[in-house]
């Protein structure tokens, strides 16, 4: 399979190498050719990893650290006791739980894509209790989308910024919370304890964290992605810096299994520390490539005007370095690394330059 991929590179290289003979100044210089108005070379020195709208033939294979136990095929979900009566429950790309107590049940997210599922899956391990509480994470629709699903649920908690955003919303699937806070809210229910924190908008303004105290789970949704290379755009955050404050938050708190909310298994204090320092790599990289790119080198004199396309050249440029800096080292620690590496450097070169 890795061979296609191979294959379509080498493709690409020919295609490449046949238009730079066929321009003998393209060949001997990044510089543009003024006379023929041809533009310079855009990705100088890339790439074995495709950049952003090139196809690619088949994407890197997932390490044996990234796959997850397999789902059961017949049910379509997969129920992972983590103590205590609390479960999490996947479809080993979303993750959720719920905590079983004496009266009842309480569900921590309705993910859109298994969220009828769910009752059958408390079904398994506690019979017919009733869902008294829904605490959503946050508000995005593939964790709390299918929450409508559930039928009326007498209480349902969520961070004031996760209520705000529902109303703007307005989406019939995701009902509003009845029960918001700012900082932080204990819950507890029978004997058992949930602790829900605010620490900051990364990801999206309202996103909690959730600790299991009793079982020492921390949940913490779109923050670290065990085994696989983060979604793209640090996790398609609004405040890259504040996301990347977030993992250190997780790395500090004390607990034994992480429900990251994606992906195909829970995480470990080894894969926080592997994302940390992934993190911290591509910060270094974007750093030196803005600091060794100048803005307006390459590009064709015919569009000196053209503003947007100083800057598109320029950001090319910086995320092909970043790209190339740190693809030796994690191109196989992370699983998907080819698929938005150059998402999350363009991300980062972004966050530097102008957050
Ligand atoms: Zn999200």
């Amino acid at each position: 399979m890795a061979k296609i991929r191979f294959l379509t590179f080498a493709l690409i290289e020919i295609l490449v190498s046949a238009c730079m003979l066929a321009s003998p100044m393209y060949a001997q210089s990044t510089r543009p050719n003024a006379e023929e108005g041809v533009a310079g070379e855009p990705y100088p020195n890339t790439p074995t990893i495709p950049p952003i709208g090139v196809r690619t033939g088949k994407y890197f294979d997932i390490p044996v650290s990234a796959q997850g136990p397999a789902i059961d095929a017949a049910k379509g979900y997969r129920l992972q006791n983590l103590g205590s009566g609390l479960y999490m429950i996947t479809d080993n790309a979303v993750q959720s739980m719920f905590l079983v107590y004496d009266r009842g049940v309480v569900v921590i997210d309705a993910p859109q894509s298994y969220a009828t599922k769910i009752r059958q899956a408390i079904k398994e391990v506690a019979g017919d209790k009733p869902i008294t509480h829904l605490i959503y994470s946050h508000s995005h629709a593939d964790h709390i989308g299918g929450a409508k699903g559930l039928g009326p649920i007498p209480i349902v908690i969520a961070q004031d910024e996760t209520l705000r955003l529902l109303r703007r919303d307005a989406d019939p699937n995701r009902p509003l919370p009845t029960l918001t806070f700012a900082d932080q809210y204990t819950l507890h229910v029978g004997d058992q304890v949930l602790e829900l924190t605010y620490r900051g908008p990364g990801h999206v303004p309202g996103n909690i964290f959730i600790y299991a105290p009793k079982q020492r789970v921390l949940m913490a949704i779109d923050i670290v992605f065990p085994g696989w290379m983060p979604w793209s755009r640090f996790a398609d955050s609004q405040d890259v810096f504040d996301e990347i404050a977030r993992l250190e938050d997780v790395r500090k708190i004390d607990w034994d299994t992480l429900v990251g909310g994606h992906v195909t298994r829970v995480g470990t204090h080894a894969d926080v520390e592997l994302q940390a320092e992934f993190y911290r790599d591509i910060k270094q990289a974007a750093a030196a490539a803005l600091a060794a790119t100048k803005v307006g080198e390459t590009l064709n004199p015919l569009d000196v005007g053209n503003t947007w396309a100083i800057y598109d050249n320029y950001i090319d440029r910086v995320a092909a370095q970043c790209v190339n800096t740190v693809t030796p080292k994690w191109s196989t620690k992370l699983a998907g690394y080819d698929v938005f590496i150059w998402d999350q450097c363009y991300s980062m070169e972004q966050a530097l330059r102008i957050d």
